[in-house]
């Protein structure tokens, strides 16, 4: 797994990081897939009655993230004033990007390991109250409790500065109603991140007026509505949320009132960092099982890989891929420096999410009807970036922010 194809100075705190990080995957996570094979690989066994994961599997999550929180890992990329490693968005895709090629779909326990920027500890957590650090943090850090990110809503998806959730102020705290769509991880989370309008004027004016909470989803008032199973996935990890008059204690609120949708852009930011990762890390890894196939599959007496017919396609997604993981890199430079690089952004994540699906279809392409089983997982981690071209931005989205900018005048490129 050389970075030799990379001219890039990487850090030697990220690339050992990432070293280490590849030898805690070998350690935990390969012997886990291989003990628990029988469980993990039994579609009848991997969903309760009510479409999601069965505590059995969650358990086996847990027992990776705790061991994962344990040797420091799991909370690598997490501001360090609420303990976590400081490391910053380079070192965020370079994990992501190592365990997405390493692993594939195949041994997905991995994609546990490093906290995801909306289930765990991450920046968006930075500004925790005083108690609700006490609180609510140890446990977050710990891996024990996880998070849920809710933003959209039925009325308002990338036009997300439309939510209609609303906190009022009830003299100490808030009052939460509303509700929230699309939510990851809520089946299993503890707490929901909640973006709720608390100035009605000023949200409706689109200045501000839109606050973050973290709110337990075991609060009276919270309910799961709807668990969503989305293409690709036999069990829901989706679902809609409803908020009914629900009591925010002051503790609760996460970062400036009325600044919410700045925190809310921070963990989509890091949400295009980790997408681009999975674009690049499953591109490859789709592209090492075409390469590997074609060399040994024959067909009219020869491999393959004698046709060009097969092997032109691949070599078109290995240069996409190679320039995904530049710009990859390249962004994640750039904002570790402090640079906005809005739009350096949204073009990392919208080539890396559509080269990795081409990858990942063209390979499937490369190995006849193999490809079209489940058994290859090829489909899988093609659902899974066809399904991220809409999630943390659309791709429409982030092309009509690079529009803007370019129309700005931010014409470098
Ligand atoms: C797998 C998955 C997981 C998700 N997890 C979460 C989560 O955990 N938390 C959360 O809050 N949300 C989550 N989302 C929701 C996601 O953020 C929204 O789906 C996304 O913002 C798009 O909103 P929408 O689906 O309402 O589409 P819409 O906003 O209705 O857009 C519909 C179509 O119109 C296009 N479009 C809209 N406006 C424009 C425009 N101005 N110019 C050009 N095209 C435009 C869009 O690109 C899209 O193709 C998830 C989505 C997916 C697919």
């Amino acid at each position: 797994m050389s970075m030799s194809a990379i001219a890039f100075d990487i850090p030697a705190e990220v690339r050992d990081a990432v070293e280490g990080l590849e030898a805690f995957v070998r350690r935990e996570v390969f012997p886990r897939h291989e003990k628990h094979a029988a469980l993990l690989n039994d579609e009848a066994r991997r969903i309760t009655p009510a479409g999601i994961l069965p505590h059995e599997i969650t358990d086996i999550i847990d027992e990776v993230r705790f061991a994962s929180a344990k040797a420091g890992y799991y909370a690598m990329c997490a501001p360090t004033e609420l303990g976590g490693g400081g490391l910053g968005l380079l070192a965020y895709f370079s994990a992501f990007e190592r365990i997405y090629h390493l692993c594939g779909p195949r041994q997905w326990l991995a994609h546990h390991i490093v906290s995801h920027w909306a289930k765990g500890p991450s920046p968006v957590l930075k500004n925790l109250t005083a108690e609700a650090k006490v609180s609510m943090l140890p446990k977050i850090m710990s891996g024990e409790h996880t998070l849920c990110f809710g933003l959209s809503e039925p009325g308002a998806g990338s036009d997300a500065a439309g939510i209609q959730t609303r906190a009022d102020f009830d003299g100490d705290g808030w009052r939460l109603t509303g509700g929230k769509i699309w939510t990851t991880n809520a089946p299993h989370a503890e707490y929901c991140i909640v973006f709720a309008v608390t100035d009605p004027e000023a949200s409706a004016k689109r200045a501000g007026g839109i606050s973050t909470f973290l709110v337990p989803l075991k609060a009276p008032g919270v309910s799961i509505s709807r668990i969503i199973k989305m293409w690709g996935s036999p069990v829901g990890d989706e679902a809609e949320l409803r908020f009914d008059n629900v009591r925010i204690e002051p503790h609760q609120l996460l970062g400036k009132l009325g600044q919410g949708f700045a925190t809310a852009m921070l963990g989509v930011d890091l949400g295009r960092i980790y997408n681009s990762a999975r674009g690049v890390g499953l591109g490859r890894w789709a592209l090492d099982q075409a390469f590997d196939y074609v060399q040994v599959r024959k067909a009219f007496g020869k491999p393959i890989s004698e046709y060009q017919g097969v092997t032109f396609p691949l070599a078109e997604s290995a240069m996409q891929i190679h320039a995904a993981h530049l710009m990859a890199i390249n962004v994640a430079f750039l904002k570790d420096r402090g640079e906005r690089a809005v739009k350096e952004l949204g073009m990392a994540k919208a080539f890396a999410v559509e080269a990795g699906a081409r990858a990942v279809d063209r390979a499937m392409q490369a190995h006849g009807a193999m490809g079209m089983t489940n058994e290859l997982l090829l489909t899988e981690a093609y659902s899974t970036l066809r399904k991220v071209n809409i999630a943390d931005g659309s791709n429409e989205i982030l092309r009509r922010q690079i529009v803007k900018e370019m129309l700005a005048g931010h014409r470098d490129l």
